[in-house]
């Protein structure tokens, strides 16, 4: 196992009807900034109890962050927090704005020339402006991590940022949001999930037994809940699993002490950067051919993925291997996602020259868990995903 150091402050709030804690959690002095999406919150419900704990604290609105959190619209919001005088944020939604809560909490505090630099230069942030999540979607675990991926269309860019200063002070996780999601986002939510455990899972065997089995049992809880989940997001059992499963899967924990990989998303991002596949989907897409590509460096582990989570256990460990990245895509089907480019844009021939072109532009040399993914090689596993 490697050296580690592990911090994780955030304090989630878990449960039926917890939403009404909020008022526990923001200082009374507080002047609040509520930050949300496309309107979902006022069809479901959501709002109006946010609202209602809230209801003795001075509170600002900014809705409209849209999926894939945009730069421009974060730009508008981070104008009402500096004229406003702003002191704390409330995300209420799902990674986009989360994310873009994150930013803000960045940008309200960088003295630099354009808040831009934050992703383009990768400046972490130390310290941030204090905000707190109500989590509506239960995907991308951002609810209790300190990463942060925003989108600009101007440029077809989408960039990582992060920092210590950017972890929620508090979370607020009621599995009852998920009854009125769609299909489709909870289909994205169980995919999104699969494949953070993946990205820090499928690394060499290197002897972390724990971190091993903390991802298979999330993994193996994901697969258990997904078809229950989409059959009826109103099963609370499956809802309450599902949701701290996609919390447990990107809060740093089964990261410590071991290598991670993360090609899938570095090149997945540039796939909703280029055509606005959703965030998940590029991610079911890259996953086989990565590992494909990959198959010497990753069929140890590899099979024994296809062993303890899979339950194959006839055959060679290249067989096993083979199995358990056809049985990966196998459940990302059964949820209804595609796992093929063309499946989703008919303009994808260069798709690969140009992301191996960007990556090159930008440095990104070596990636995945030995650096050695290279931009040539990042244009070989976007043309086996065509
Ligand atoms: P999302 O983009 O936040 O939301 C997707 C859609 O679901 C939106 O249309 C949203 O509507 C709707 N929705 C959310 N909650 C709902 C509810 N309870 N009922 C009905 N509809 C609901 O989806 P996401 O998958 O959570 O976030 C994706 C973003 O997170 C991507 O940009 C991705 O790159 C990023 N990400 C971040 C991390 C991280 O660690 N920070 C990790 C992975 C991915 P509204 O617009 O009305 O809210
Ligand atoms: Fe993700």
């Amino acid at each position: 196992m490697n050296n580690f150091e592990f911090k994780n402050p955030t304090k989630i709030i878990f449960g039926k009807d917890s939403i009404a804690k909020l008022e526990n959690e923001i200082p009374k002095d507080a002047k609040v900034l509520m930050l949300y999406g496309g309107g979902s919150i006022k069809k479901n419900g959501i709002y109006d109890q946010v609202k209602k704990a809230l209801a003795n604290f001075t509170v600002i609105e900014f809705g409209g962050i849209p999926a894939n959190p945009e730069y421009s619209v974060l730009t508008e919001a981070l104008e009402v927090i500096k004229t406003e005088n702003i002191t704390y944020l409330l995300a209420v939604g799902g990674g986009s704005v989360i994310d873009g809560t994150k930013f803000l909490s960045a940008a309200a505090l960088y003295e630099g020339q354009s808040s831009w630099d934050i992703l383009a230069n990768k400046i972490r942030t130390d310290v941030g402006l204090p905000f707190g999540t109500v989590l509506t979607l239960p995907a991308t675990g951002s609810e209790m991590n300190s990463g942060a991926v925003i989108t600009r269309k101007e440029t077809q860019e989408k960039l990582g940022m992060g920092g210590p200063g950017l972890f929620p002070q508090f979370s607020i996780l009621d599995p009852q949001v998920i009854t009125s999601i769609p299909e489709r986002q909870l289909a994205n939510g169980l995919t999104d999930a699969f494949t953070h455990v993946l990205e820090q899972y499928m690394t060499y065997p290197d002897g972390a037994l724990l971190q091993d089995r903390f991802a298979e049992s999330i993994m193996q809880t994901l697969i258990e809940v997904a078809p229950r989940i989409i059959k009826d997001p109103t099963d609370y059992k499956a809802a309450s699993n599902f949701m701290w499963s996609c919390t447990m899967a990107l809060n740093g924990l089964i990261q410590k002490g071991v290598p991670t990989d993360w090609a899938i998303h570095a090149i997945g991002h540039e796939l909703t950067a280029l055509f606005g596949i959703d965030h998940a989907r590029t991610l079911a897409v890259i996953t086989p051919s990565h590992y494909k590509y990959n198959f010497e460096a990753k069929k140890e582990k590899l099979a024994q993925y296809a062993e303890r989570v899979w339950n194959i256990t006839e055959g060679s460990t290249d067989d096993k291997a083979y199995a358990a990245i056809e049985k990966t895509v196998a459940f990302f089907h059964e949820l209804g996602i595609d796992t093929k480019l063309s499946d989703y844009t008919k303009d994808y021939e260069g798709t690969a020259e140009t992301i191996a072109q960007r990556f090159t532009d930008r440095g990104w040399l070596g990636l995945g868990e030995h650096k050695d993914v290279s931009p040539d090689k990042v244009a070989e596993i976007v043309k086996m995903a065509y």
